[in-house]
């Protein structure tokens, strides 16, 4: 008889513990739902594909479905279902399709789903990442757009849902790593006193605002670190991100705007901080591959290969930090003043973002004219507290369309 090697034994042993997740993953075809096939590809004992989600694209979503056969696909329009459906039968797969808004939550909340990454852009992703919340799933969110229009509801749900939440935007899984037992928690009873959140600066770090009053579709896509979707893209380049960023920080680790302060960080190699009372600054780094967070919450609390390259410290360069200005990015200023502002605030600034980005992509606008929507919907929009989500996607709503007439005056007036 073939004689077993005790690091065989170990090994079969450890596989036995670990239960296979089964895992949804909203906005599979995007960057973000990309990154974690290729995160969950390189660990097929431990995750297995449950359902894949994507709005239009049905070839990639096939591919992705030929390549992970998972028990169900869900397109956003019926017709995009019907397509998908009938090329997977055809290639002989039982993937079954399904349809609508309805099904990204059935697939959320599906009771044989142990994982959820929430990775639909914008908010779109808001109701499958509460239905993920309410069944008290792991969910691994990337929407960050949930937590900037819904924040107190969906901590709730999580809180009542028994959720595990992790978060994956890369700053915040770092604030994570360093403060793990965040939950419930206050910050002081940890000992922290201050959240620095990195920001690259993005693609016109040093650009003067004459410069940026003349920035082009293809320049602002151009991020020189991160190689993400579009809208994500141009709201690094506007840095609204980091202001969407900053209300996220402020309700995945209960802090005050006081407590964040945004550090410009080109290199983008720290991916944020937290200082405590005793002078202590925890940092989290690593090379800028979003496979680093994803891995860590796939894995939490475990650690995983994530298919990263290691930081090489004798070949990085030196590291630079600086202070935000809110004169040429106007953007993080309006999200900082809708966090404080706080009820149904944070809702209108995302809103009014999303539609002046799209037209912006659509070079409908011009750059510094997304900050100016921004603001001009703000002043006018009645801000009250949250209390549904209903409510805000009414807000959600108003806004939009509230952007939309400001942006026709603007579009009449270039
Ligand atoms: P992306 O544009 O590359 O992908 C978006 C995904 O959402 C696609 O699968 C698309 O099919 C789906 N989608 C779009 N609109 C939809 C709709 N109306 N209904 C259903 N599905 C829809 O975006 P991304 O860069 O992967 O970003 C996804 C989310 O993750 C965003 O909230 C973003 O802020 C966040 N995030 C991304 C990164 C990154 O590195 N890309 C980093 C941090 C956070
Ligand atoms: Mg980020």
């Amino acid at each position: 008889m073939a004689s077993v090697k005790s690091d065989d034994l170990h090994q079969a042993a450890q596989s036995m513990q670990i239960k296979q997740q089964n895992v949804t993953i909203l906005g599979a075809t995007g960057t973000i739902g990309l990154q974690t096939l290729d995160v969950i590809a390189r660990h097929p004992e431990r995750f297995s594909v449950f359902a894949l989600t994507a709005n239009s694209k049905v070839e990639n979503l096939f591919d992705l479905c030929v390549k992970y056969t998972p028990r169900f696909a869900v397109m956003l329009l019926e017709s995009a279902a019907d397509e998908l459906s009938a090329r997977l039968k055809a290639a002989g797969l039982d993937t079954q399709v399904l349809f609508g808004e309805e099904a990204l939550v059935e697939v959320a909340a599906h009771p044989e789903v142990d994982t959820v990454m929430a990775a639909i852009v914008g908010a779109a992703g808001l109701h499958s990442a509460m239905a993920a919340a309410r069944a008290g799933k792991r969910i691994l969110l990337a929407n960050k757009e949930t937590l900037v229009m819904a924040g107190s509801l969906f901590m709730q749900a999580v809180a009542e849902g028994r959720a595990t939440l992790l978060p994956i935007d890369s700053e915040h899984n770092a604030i994570f790593q360093v403060m793990p037992q965040t939950q419930g928690r206050l910050l002081a009873d940890m000992g922290v006193s201050r959240i620095l959140l990195t920001a690259s600066g993005g693609p016109f770090r040093n650009a003067t605002l004459e410069e940026l009053n003349l920035v082009t579709r293809a320049q602002a896509l151009n991020h020189p670190n991160w190689v993400m979707g579009p809208k994500i893209t141009i709201d690094s380049a506007t840095m609204m991100n980091k202001g969407l960023e900053v209300i996220e920080a402020h309700w995945l680790f209960d802090a005050s705007s006081a407590q964040i302060e945004v550090v410009v960080h080109p290199q983008s190699v720290i991916h944020s901080m937290v200082e405590y009372h005793d002078g202590s600054v925890l940092a989290q780094l690593g090379n800028p591959d979003m496979r680093t967070p994803i891995a860590y919450g796939l894995a939490y609390p475990d650690r995983l290969e994530s298919g990263v390259s290691r930081l090489d410290f004798l070949k990085m360069g030196p590291l630079d930090f600086s202070a935000p200005d809110y004169v040429r990015f106007p953007c993080l200023r309006l999200a900082y003043e809708a966090l404080d502002k706080g009820g149904t605030a944070p809702a209108v600034l995302n809103a009014a973002n999303e539609v002046a980005v799209e037209a912006f992509l659509a070079n409908e606008i011009r750059f510094m004219d997304i900050p100016a929507v921004i603001e001009a919907v703000l002043a006018t929009s009645n801000i009250n507290a949250v209390i549904s989500i209903e409510q805000l996607v009414s807000v959600d709503a108003s806004a939009r369309k509230q952007a939309k007439s400001i942006m026709s005056v603007l579009k009449g007036a270039h």
